[in-house]
C-alpha cells in the first residue's frame, strides 16, 4: 500500500541562534527560535512521515515542554519517527520539500540537505528533492522574519 503525507513548519528568526536547515548549519546572524534546534525542513519532513502514517503531528510526539527534546537535534527526532514508520511496516519511496527563506541564499547548501535527509530516510539522493525559494520581499519570510518549509513524503509497505 502507498501512503502520502504532507508537512509544513515555520519558525521565527531571532539573533543568537544557529540557522540549521536540513541538518546544515548555514552561516547567518539569525536562527530559528524554538524548543529543539528548530530545523524547519526536518520538522516538515517529520510531519510528512507522521501524516502518511496518520500518527498525529510533531507536537504530539515531541511535546514542547519535554526536557528530552530541549535544543534536540531534529534529525534525532526524525530517526525516532522513522523507527515508528518501520514498526508500522513502511519504507520511504521519495521526498520533496521546499524551504522558504529570504536570506541567505541556500542553493550551495541544498545538496548537503538532500544528502542528510536521504541518509535518514534510507533513500538514494536522487529520490530526495529540496528546493529553496524566497518570499519575494512579501510576508514574514519575505521580510526576513521567518524560515518556513513544506515537505511531501511517499511511503510504501
Ligand atoms: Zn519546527
Amino acid at each position: 500500500m502507498l501512503r502520502i503525507g504532507i508537512g509544513n513548519d515555520t519558525h521565527r528568526l531571532v539573533a543568537g541562534r544557529p540557522l540549521i536547515i536540513g541538518g546544515v548549519n548555514v552561516p547567518y546572524e539569525f536562527g530559528p527560535e524554538g524548543h529543539s534546534d528548530s530545523d524547519a525542513l526536518a520538522h516538515a519532513v517529520i510531519d510528512a512521515v507522521l501524516g502518511a502514517l496518520a500518527e498525529g503531528d510533531i507536537g504530539v510526539h515531541f511535546p514542547d515542554g519535554d526536557p528530552q527534546w530541549k535544543d534536540a537535534n531534529s534529525f534525532k527526532m526524525l530517526r525516532h519517527v522513522m523507527r515508528l514508520m518501520k514498526k508500522r511496516g513502511f519504507h520511504a519511496v521519495n521526498a520533496d520539500a521546499t524551504v522558504m527563506l529570504e536570506r541567505p541564499k541556500l542553493r550551495e547548501h541544498v545538496d548537503q540537505m538532500r544528502e542528510n535527509l536521504a541518509e535518514v530516510l534510507q533513500l538514494n539522493i536522487a529520490s530526495v528533492s529540496v528546493k529553496a525559494k524566497t518570499g519575494e520581499g512579501l510576508d514574514a519570510v519575505g521580510r526576513g522574519e521567518a524560515v518556513s518549509a513544506q515537505a511531501i513524503v511517499l511511503l510504501s509497505d
